[in-house]
């Protein structure tokens, strides 16, 4: 949270990105390694906070602009103005104050970032992999993948140049040890689109 989130009041909403940022840019999203493909379903959900679209990125937004100059007004409008892979136009459900339930997650891409630690014998991937398996127990047909990277993808050149300190913020952040791997789910589900 932060003052500006108040300022524009988007303090409780949820912001989703209509693509894959790191396949779109060919390199490691700077928001970390791990991304949540959601369903469609959710814009079926009863509970589904408002869903709107942003103009600009709220980056570009100014103090005291009308609302309807930062986020589409109409479906209309919305249709004719979109454009997919628009990095500006983001999806957010407004005051999203109560979490988005796990099974609207179609599955999770976790970068392989191909480093680990010497001492004790640690694979980032492995590790985080393994985290986030036990953070989503009770969802067992959850896949959890490795992150389908485009052709000539950066982000392997990129996780090079990452502190360690930075590397286990972002894959290990309650520490490195050998990681308990039983049960480890991965898959290779068809492709879905994210929200
Ligand atoms: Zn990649």
């Amino acid at each position: 949270m932060s003052a500006i989130d108040e300022k524009f009041d988007v303090i409780d909403d949820v912001f989703v990105d209509g693509i894959d940022i790191h396949s779109r840019g060919r390199t490691r999203n700077n928001y970390g390694p791990v991304l949540f493909v959601l369903s469609l379903a959710l814009l079926e959900w009863d509970q589904l906070p408002p869903l709107w679209v942003t103009r600009k990125n709220p980056i570009g937004w100014r103090e005291g602009q009308k609302d309807s100059l930062r986020y589409y007004r109409t479906v209309e409008e919305f249709a004719a103005a979109y454009k997919f892979g628009d990095y500006f136009q983001l999806l957010t459900l407004r005051r999203a104050t109560d979490p988005i339930p796990l099974h609207f997650i179609d599955h999770i891409e976790l970068d392989d970032p191909k480093r680990g630690v010497r001492k004790p014998d640690f694979s980032y991937f492995v590790g985080a992999r393994a985290a986030l398996g036990e953070a989503s127990r009770n969802f067992p047909d959850l896949p959890i993948e490795s992150h389908r990277c485009p052709a000539s993808c950066n982000c392997e050149a990129s996780y090079a140049d990452v502190t360690e300190e930075e590397m286990k913020r972002l894959f290990a952040p309650r520490g490195v040890s050998t990681p308990h791997v039983e049960g480890l789910r991965t898959t290779t589900s068809t492709p879905s689109q994210a929200v």
